[in-house]
């Protein structure tokens, strides 16, 4: 070298910037005194936005993480993370971590990490309460309505295409309002999903979740690649479920829905990659 100490002073300048880009968050660049957390805000039950409020479980279980992480909930910032956009939130740091009804996948591990799972549910439908939709098999030439990005698209693409007309929506309450209007048959996403939609006070008596669910849905907690959270998020996951505050949120969010989660709930998280 032939200015090592122009080069070490350089250096120093570089490291000095890293350590400020940091801060002491998750190595992903952000605040150390906020944590930015991507939810839904149209899915009651799970994530949803009243005014300057913010219920659901999959809010609660943010919260709960969140907290064990060191971020109290007035150092939490919300951010909505619509189906279609959360990979893209998460690699370009928009958030932190996301807490969605987003499930684990092996594409979408290819763009980002996850935690968890902290919930499992299933694929199902939604119809209205005269239809004589059972399941799947009988969406041949209906109309049914999903979410752009969503598993649940994806998979009535993959499975049944051919003979089904596919409507894709930005979120999961526009196709249940365009239901509603008559202008589709059923809506398909997670059996808990569907349950907290219909049990809006406006749509009582209106639909019915089919009750036949055909995929495991396994929430995860989505990262950016490089955080360096997930072990950290997973034991507080794992404390969630054995102080019984995870069983408290779940019965809280899903009351009056007729909603059960399935036996594979409190799942056991996956070793962190
Ligand atoms: N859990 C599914 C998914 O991650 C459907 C629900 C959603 O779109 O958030 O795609």
């Amino acid at each position: 070298m032939r200015h090592p100490r122009i080069a070490l002073a350089g250096m120093a300048a570089v490291a000095a910037l890293a350590l400020t880009a940091c801060g002491g968050g998750g190595g992903s660049g952000e605040p150390s005194d906020t944590i930015r957390i991507g939810i839904k805000f149209d899915q009651p039950g799970l994530g949803f936005k009243s005014g300057d409020t913010y219920t659901g479980f999959d809010v609660d279980v943010a919260k709960y993480v969140a907290n064990e992480l060191g971020f109290p909930e007035d150092k939490i910032e919300w951010v909505s993370t619509p189906s279609a956009n959360r990979e893209t939130a998460l690699q370009n740091n928009q958030v932190d971590m996301i807490f969605a009804t987003y499930s684990i996948t092996d594409t979408r591990k290819q763009s980002v990490a996850f935690a968890g799972p902290y919930f499992v549910a299933g694929q199902d439908l939604l119809v209205p309460m005269d239809s004589d939709i059972a399941g799947p098999e009988d969406l041949n030439g209906k109309t049914l309505c999903s979410v752009t990005g969503s598993t649940s698209a994806q998979k009535v693409k993959d499975t049944y295409a051919a003979s089904v007309n596919l409507q894709e929506l930005p979120g999961y309450a526009e196709c249940v309002t365009a239901m509603e209007g008559g202008a589709i048959d059923a809506v398909t996403t997670d059996d808990i999903i569907l349950a907290g939609l219909a049990a809006q006070p406006a749509y009582q008596g209106k639909f019915k979740v089919v009750g036949a669910p055909f995929s495991e849905e396994r929430y995860g907690v989505g990262l950016n690649k490089d955080s360096d959270r997930c072990e950290a998020i997973n034991t507080a996951i794992g404390k969630m479920i054995s102080s019984g505050e995870w069983e408290k949120a779940l019965t809280k969010n899903t009351e009056g829905t007729g909603y059960t989660p399935s036996d594979l709930n409190p799942p056991a998280q996956d070793p962190c990659a």
